[in-house]
């Protein structure tokens, strides 16, 4: 288990939420509690579907739970006199929070906090990094087995599911999202889900991510099947100079609006500002989406060992969208694109 601070004023902290579980012992079943009682005193709680799976994985105290398991958690947390239970309040629903409430003695108070694991998270260790790593050359490798396969007449869906296929033979367990694959016009979609429409000559936009060990890479690429117009020339220099401005800002100490303000400004001026309809990148790690969030008003400051992405794009209804993803990790100078994948221009 990873030590812990109690949050402020609660002898005791219960965790609900999986992944944060997860980080916290290494537990990856699919049904678990955690009640953390500071330091390295913790307790995990699952079934017995995982009685062996617990004991390989956790180095804490565990208890299989036959019965409901709130029940368990409000026996030893009735049993060792705790006054004061933290939750985490953004993670429980309000049924769950009568049913414990109803179930505690009264003398314990229940009390929210948001975020608080998620907040450890966001700095990634050592071998996290390695994992994020692994994952990010993962998608790499399979986006490029998968063009070896990309040609004009196959449908989006086929393009994605090759993808997928590819990622899994490389060894991730699975996409970290749903792949995205947009042809021609559909590419203004920002989150197109990939369809039955055939690939034609023209821009493709493909955005795609894998998890493996638990960590997941996320990464959009362009290809432009057959000769690109000037246009699309144009705005593809445009969002690579406005996403390499954004990597440039990036190091310790820089607030994450920062970073979303230098690609916007490289857009604004190529008269593009109102085509990037959403913020420049988010963090990443046991979840595709986490803490920090980079855009337009977000208070994040960067760290060392933040692994976030950079995604700038722009999308112009009945023409198309660009966007260029990689997966960069701050680091005490500044900062490391982890994504090997080339961003020159490619046609195929
Ligand atoms: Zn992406
Ligand atoms: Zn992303």
């Amino acid at each position: 288990v990873r030590r812990l601070t109690l949050p402020p004023e609660t002898d005791a902290f219960l965790v609900t939420k999986l992944h944060n579980i997860r980080y916290l012992t290494g537990f990856t079943g699919s049904n678990a509690m955690l009640l953390l009682w500071g330091g390295t005193d913790a307790i995990l709680y699952t079934d017995p579907r995982y009685t062996v799976q617990s004991k390989q994985q956790v180095d804490c105290k565990i208890i299989i739970a036959t019965g409901p398991m709130a029940k368990r958690v409000v026996k030893d947390v009735a049993r060792r006199g705790v006054s004061r239970l933290g939750f985490e309040g953004d993670q429980f629903s309000y049924a769950q929070y009568e049913g414990l409430k109803k179930q505690l003695p009264s003398r314990t108070e229940l009390k929210p906090f948001s975020g608080t694991i998620e907040t450890l998270r966001m700095v990634k260790d050592a071998a996290e990094i390695a994992l994020i790593r692994t994952s990010v050359n993962t998608n790499s490798r399979a986006l490029e087995n998968a063009l070896k396969r990309l040609k004009t007449g196959i449908t989006e869906a086929e393009f994605a599911t090759e993808i997928d296929y590819q990622s899994r033979k490389l060894g991730a367990e699975s996409p970290a999202f749903d792949t995205i694959v947009a042809a021609g016009e559909r590419a203004a979609l920002p989150h197109a889900h990939p369809g039955a429409a055939k690939i034609t000559p023209g821009m493709l936009l493909i955005d795609m991510g894998a998890f493996q060990a638990g960590y997941a890479s996320d990464m959009t690429r362009m290809v432009h099947l057959g000769k690109a117009t000037p246009r699309y020339r144009k705005a593809y220099k445009a969002v690579l100079e406005a996403q390499l401005a954004a990597i440039n800002a990036i190091r310790p100490g820089v607030k994450t609006a920062a970073v979303d303000k230098a690609a916007r400004e490289v857009l604004k001026a190529h008269g593009l500002g109102k085509e990037f309809v959403h913020s420049t990148g988010h963090g990443l790690g046991l979840e595709i989406h986490e803490p920090p969030r980079i855009g337009k008003k977000d208070k994040s400051v960067l760290k060392a060992g933040m692994a976030i992405t950079v995604e700038p794009g722009i999308y112009i209804e009945g023409w198309g969208g660009i966007r260029i993803e990689d997966t960069v990790l701050v680091t005490e100078t500044g900062c490391e694109i982890l994504t090997p994948t080339p961003k020159e221009l490619r046609e195929i």
